[in-house]
């Protein structure tokens, strides 16, 4: 008679945490437990019920940080290496059905796109800003860098593309796209996404791009983080988003790594613009994908400009910022500001505390829920410095804050700080700015302020 020898069966562990790795992503590991043994703690950490644990590497699988690995005692370990010497090396876990599905899905995708925003034939700037952005990622992410172009009679931004870092531009030129609507650009952007796969998409926080972007992430079933503040990637080619949670006390990296593209936007000043190449070139694709114009439901009828509008002021664009808070006390004291910003050359803006009283309109509010600046010289008068204001402007070159509680917020980052009621700082200030232009004919704002 012959001995059977019965092959020891795999152990299968228990998860445990690694100390100190641990991003508090918001429990992913917890919600793809299928026992329920896991427990957060207050700080958002797991522990897991080892008892309960049956081993099946979802939480491991699903732990963005690489937090959680699978514990096994010296016993299992040992059958482990007993196994692993009787396959002639050792037991990798082999990807299940659904890991192998992902992996597929995910090594299609390839490159970084920018949808390039423009209105009759210019460009909104804040594309010019994202190529910058998506240049740095292509480059980590070893990818080319696309901008894609849809309107009508707009070739020439494929050249401005390239001079702004693009290294391709898939155009849609046909007069079905010559003024923005969603249905026809949400369609031509899922088109152009199922042919080329991209693994990144940007767009701009603007209007037209929350809107846009919301309907393509929608139609092609994928994650969508609006006003980003900071992106990069992970070693696994995951797009880390970073953006201000839970009404702009915390910043949280968000991550899509089970769908693609991964999209993003992002508000106009938050990245730098990038430094333009002259008669750079590249790859223009064109594409001819055209939705029937009898298929679309939404027809303009006229297209009204604000653009030179007198009473519209574009805070955002402006080199000189003059904002007031509710330390003017009322709507009247805002001529003080306006006179501020004229002598100045520059545009008055508010927080929102100024805004919801009614003193200026909301097209004025800088911070998380206005505008985002990034002037030369920022005056903020009578502005505490709440978190929800400083995400707005921090990024100013030289920010004055006015403010006659010396503890206020604001001065921690402002470059020059005065202390006082501003209703003496600002006239003596005035009257500073019109000296030094009646003797030098000129004047630097941060030399006012010193
Ligand atoms: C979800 C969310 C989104 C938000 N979005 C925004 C946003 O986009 N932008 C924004 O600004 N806020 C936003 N806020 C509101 C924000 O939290 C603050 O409430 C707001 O910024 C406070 O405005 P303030 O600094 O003008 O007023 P306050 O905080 O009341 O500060 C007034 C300041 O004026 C000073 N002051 C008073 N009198 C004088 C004087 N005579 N001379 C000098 N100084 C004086 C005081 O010392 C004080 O520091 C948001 C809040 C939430 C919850
Ligand atoms: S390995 Fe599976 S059963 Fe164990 S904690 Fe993780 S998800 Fe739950
Ligand atoms: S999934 Fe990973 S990072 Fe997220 S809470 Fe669990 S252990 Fe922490």
């Amino acid at each position: 008679m012959s001995e059977v020898t019965t092959k020891p069966k795999k152990p299968r562990g228990v998860a445990s945490l690694i100390n100190g790795k641990c991003i508090a992503c918001g429990a992913r590991c917890q919600s793809s437990c299928p026992v329920n043994c896991i427990e957060m703690t207050d700080s958002g950490e797991p522990i897991v019920e080892s008892a309960k644990c049956i081993g099946c590497l979802k939480c491991v699988k699903i732990c963005p940080a690489e937090a959680l690995e699978m514990y096994f005692t010296p016993e299992e370990q040992k059958i482990l290496s007993e196994l692993a010497s009787l396959s002639g090396g050792p037991t990798e876990d082999e990807l299940d059905e659904e890991g192998q599905r992902l992996q597929k899905m995910l090594a299609e995708y390839r490159g970084v796109w920018v949808v390039i925003e423009q209105f009759e034939g210019i460009t909104a700037k804040v594309s010019w800003e994202l190529l910058g952005t998506g240049a740095d990622l292509a480059r980590t992410l070893g990818v080319h860098l696309s901008a894609v172009v849809l309107g009508h009679n707009i070739e020439h931004l494929c050249n401005e593309a390239f001079e702004h870092g693009a290294d391709k531009t898939i155009i849609l030129d046909a007069p079905v796209y010559k003024d923005y609507r969603t249905q026809p650009y949400s369609d031509a952007i899922c088109h152009l996404i199922g042919k080329h796969k991209p693994e990144v998409i940007l767009m701009g926080a603007t209007a037209q791009g929350r809107d846009l972007a919301g309907a393509v992430a929608t139609v092609v079933k994928t994650g969508l983080t609006a006003d980003c503040t900071g992106l990069g990637t992970d070693d696994k080619r995951n797009l880390m988003q970073t953006r201000p949670a839970f009404g702009g006390n915390i910043m949280a990296t968000i991550m899509c790594d089970k769908y693609r593209p991964q999209m993003a936007t992002v508000r106009p000043h938050v990245m730098h613009m990038p430094e333009t190449e002259p008669g750079r070139k590249g790859d223009i694709i064109r594409e001819t994908f055209a939705p029937l114009e009898q298929d679309i439901l939404v027809k303009v009828l006229e297209v009204i400009s604000d653009r030179d509008g007198k009473n519209q002021v574009d805070v955002a664009a402006a080199e000189i910022i003059v904002s007031g808070g509710r330390g003017l006390m009322n709507k009247e004291n805002f001529v003080l500001l306006q006179e501020l910003a004229d002598a100045l050359g520059g545009v008055v803006g508010a927080s929102r505390s100024a805004v919801d009283a009614g003193w200026i309109s909301h097209s004025r509010q800088v911070g998380q829920t206005g505008k985002t600046v990034r002037p030369k010289t920022y005056i903020a008068c009578g502005i505490s410095g709440a978190i929800q204001h400083m995400v707005g402007m921090q990024d100013s070159d030289v920010i004055i804050a006015i403010n006659r509680d010396p503890e206020a917020p604001i001065f921690q980052i402002a470059t020059y700080g005065i202390v006082g009621d501003l209703f003496q700082v600002i006239p003596a200030l005035i009257s500073r700015i019109r000296n030094l232009k009646m003797n030098n004919g000129s004047y630097e704002p941060e030399l006012v302020a010193a």
